[in-house]
């Protein structure tokens, strides 16, 4: 019987595992931190070994592979000593795939992630078919291939996920776009990031389609080094293409084989420049998938914005509070400052990962009146935007609440108070939902 070691016992490890068991393996799941009690009970439930707060290497190193969680760097410890002796090391994915037939639309991408593959896995069930909705969200890959079938999956993809995929191929691929992120996790290289987003479309074949972001000139300068054979599908704001998507003034063409229709931007759910190329890349997956275009219009005209992407929380006294808690990173910090109408009240600040605000300025100049620093250390922030809104326009918080309130005397009726902190949560709370819901909830008890 062939073992199979996990590493990691969180969502996807779990799902690793209780799949592993399903198909016969001598499983083994190690953490080497604390195991949460939902998951030890499934584990129990399947009757899986497993361990918590630490390794042991003689029954880590007999594996004939191991299927590592994204979390755990190719640098700890226990890695490197399997890597060492030439186990494989694959990803969650990859180890589902194998005993998967389904048809996988994949995306990845530095921001939008998320949001598209909600709105695609939305698309694909109103137009009645039956979709699972997986991978870096919800519900992991591998536990739904181990006790449940779906037709198709829609599945959004961490670069981390991608890291050991090898020949996991999915149907449709799909990078949203590529922005400097997690750079610690890829020797500070960007060209690293890049190819690990990459991994998505190595193993495309010609019916495969492959969609894409072709106003990225990151995107657009891989592909012109690499060769794929899949249908290439580009999505521009900018240009007309061919094949693929494209703005024409107030409407999306959509342009697929002979056939050609349009959607005006008036009738899309969500706002904002960066949702027009979510909702492309989710009418391309839409239409590659065989989709209605009527069905397509109508999916994306009812499309609900989901919590800490761009949440609208309440209106008092004529300010509007609005939720980006999700915005981890300056790219997505700037695409929610570029669709703000209203003057902004800026609450931003947290764990910074290196980041360059200068490619804010111009909107910073432009729409916001006072920024709010929610974080431990909140320096850069000051340094980088004291000389466009005033020192005396800024101020520093230490908790969702103190920034709420803050906010609240700055702001004037139609201001918008908007949480969009270009920074990760870890500094003052548990994660970027934690502070998001503080956030709400600080608001509403204003
Ligand atoms: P991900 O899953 O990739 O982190 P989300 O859909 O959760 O992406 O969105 C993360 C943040 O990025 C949110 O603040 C959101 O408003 C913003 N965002 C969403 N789509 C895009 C995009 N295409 N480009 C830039 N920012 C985006």
């Amino acid at each position: 019987m062939a073992r199979l070691v996990v590493l990691g016992g969180a969502e996807s490890g779990i799902g690793a595992a209780v799949l592993a068991k399903v198909k016969g393996f001598d499983v083994f799941l190690s953490d080497n931190g604390k195991i949460k009690e939902e998951y030890l009970d499934t584990l129990r439930k399947w009757d899986i070994p497993y361990e918590e707060g630490g390794h042991t290497e003689a029954l880590i190193l007999n594996a004939d592979e191991v299927v590592k969680s994204p979390g755990i760097p190719s640098t700890a410890p226990m890695v490197r000593k399997l890597t060492e002796k030439g186990t494989h090391i694959i990803s969650e994915i990859e180890f589902a795939a194998r005993y998967d037939t389904a048809k996988k639309i994949c995306i990845t991408g530095s921001n939008g992630k998320t949001t598209t593959t909600t709105l695609i896995h939305y698309l694909l069930i109103n137009a009645g078919l039956d979709a699972g909705l997986g991978g870096n969200i919800g519900k992991s890959y591998a536990l739904q291939v181990a006790t449940e079938k779906h037709d198709y999956y829609v599945l959004e993809i961490s670069s981390f996920q991608l890291d050991n995929c090898y020949d996991f191929r999915p149907d449709i691929a799909i990078i949203l776009n590529i922005t400097p992120d997690h750079l610690d996790r890829y020797d500070n290289k960007m060209e690293n990031y890049v190819k690990s987003k990459f991994r998505i479309a190595r193993n495309l074949r010609p019916e495969d389609c492959f969609i894409f972001d072709s106003d990225d000139a990151v995107t657009i300068g891989h592909l012109s080094k690499i060769v794929l054979k899949a249908k290439m599908l580009p999505f521009s704001q900018e240009k007309e293409v061919e094949q693929g998507a494209y703005l024409d003034k107030d409407r999306i063409v959509l342009r697929y084989d002979d056939d050609e229709s349009a959607i005006y931007l008036k009738e899309l759910a969500l706002g904002g420049k960066h949702n027009i190329y979510n909702s492309m890349a989710a009418a391309l997956a839409a239409k590659a998938s065989g989709i209605d275009n009527e069905v397509i219009r109508k999916s994306l005209k009812s499309f609900q914005p989901i919590e800490h992407r761009l949440e609208p929380v309440l209106t008092i006294k004529n300010v509007l509070y609005v939720n980006d808690s999700k915005a981890t990173n300056v790219d997505a910090a700037w695409y929610a400052l570029e669709c703000q109408t209203r003057p902004v009240v800026w609450i931003v600040g947290g764990t910074d990962k290196g980041n360059d605000y200068s490619v804010l300025n111009g909107l910073v100049k432009e729409k916001v009146k006072s920024i709010v620093c929610l974080g431990v250390d909140n320096k850069k922030i000051h340094a980088a935007f004291e000389n466009i809104v005033g020192a005396e326009n800024m101020v520093d918080t230490l908790s969702a609440e103190e920034a709420v309130r803050a906010s609240s005397r700055l702001a004037e009726p139609g201001d918008v108070v908007l949480l969009s902190p270009c920074c990760a949560s870890f500094d003052l709370f548990k994660c970027y939902e934690d502070r998001g819901d503080q956030f709400k909830a600080a608001v509403k008890k204003l």
